[in-house]
């Protein structure tokens, strides 16, 4: 289940491959906490309940998938920046707990960009409290790369300043999307450069579960960016699996 805080599609990374449309505007521009909560309770009720399967959407759903894996902060911009974010993710715990859904996740998909504020660390900690798992964003190794791809003013160090300092307190999943730029896959030496931050963060005492290697999927915001191959993306976890010894995954794009 998708929980979508920046309705208004705004975000403070500007990236080239980002596959949120922003030729429409949404009629919402602001997520109020009440209607959220209200909307979360309903939804789950129906999962709780096992009513979810019995409506026409669902009602085919094969027994072994019918769970509800995870409650899932993601949506339209970055969700770190929404401003009572920790006493959102504390409504939603406080609700699963309720609901009797301590199996169900909450993940949290985020670009770290946030992480040195207090309110945001206090969010993430209700987050371990609450079988909580952080996603976040990496996916260069040099300051001109990640310029180029995430197109923010906000500094490289602080995003990997960031991630090692949450690491030390919990596990991270890191989410890391290659791509072609103008036709080209990212150079050797700059996958060689993302290894090693992975390297520093680990042996700075960060633990990083599980480093997802993906690439475009969906129509990117640019049209000079393009999906890497199959063969590529498995090129490039094998790489982060030999040189971090890292457990890495492949999540393949579109070549259509
Ligand atoms: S951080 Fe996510 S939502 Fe923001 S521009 Fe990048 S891909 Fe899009």
């Amino acid at each position: 289940m998708g929980v979508n805080l920046n309705p208004d599609k705004v975000c403070n990374f500007d990236c080239i491959y980002c596959q949120v449309d922003r030729t429409t505007q949404s009629e919402t521009q602001f997520v109020e906490i009440a209607p959220l909560l209200q909307e979360l309770k309903e939804t789950l009720q129906l999962v709780a309940s096992g009513e979810l399967f019995q409506l026409e959407k669902f009602k085919n759903t094969p027994p072994q998938f019918r769970r509800l894996n995870d409650i899932a902060f993601s949506g339209d911009g970055e969700p770190t920046t929404y401003k009572n974010f920790d006493e959102i993710i504390a409504a939603c715990a406080e609700l699963k707990r309720r609901l009797g859904l301590d199996a169900v996740k909450i993940v949290l998909i985020t670009n770290a960009s946030m992480f040195h504020r207090p309110h945001i660390q206090r969010g993430l900690e209700i987050l371990d409290q609450n079988n909580g798992e952080i996603w976040a964003k990496l996916e260069a190794g040099t300051e001109e790369y990640f310029k180029l791809v995430d197109r923010t003013p906000i500094p490289f160090r602080q995003i990997l300043d960031n991630i090692a300092a949450a690491a030390k307190i919990r596990p991270l999943v890191i989410q890391a999307l290659f791509m072609r730029v103008h036709g080209q896959p990212p150079s050797a030496e700059e996958l060689e450069a993302f290894c090693d931050r992975l390297n520093e963060i680990t042996a700075a005492g960060g633990k990083l579960k599980l480093i997802q290697i993906y690439t475009v999927a969906r129509r990117p915001a640019e049209s000079f960016v393009a999906p890497l191959s199959d063969a590529e993306v498995d090129a490039i976890v094998e790489l982060v699996r030999r040189r971090t010894g890292l457990l890495a995954k492949a999540f393949y794009g579109t070549t259509t």
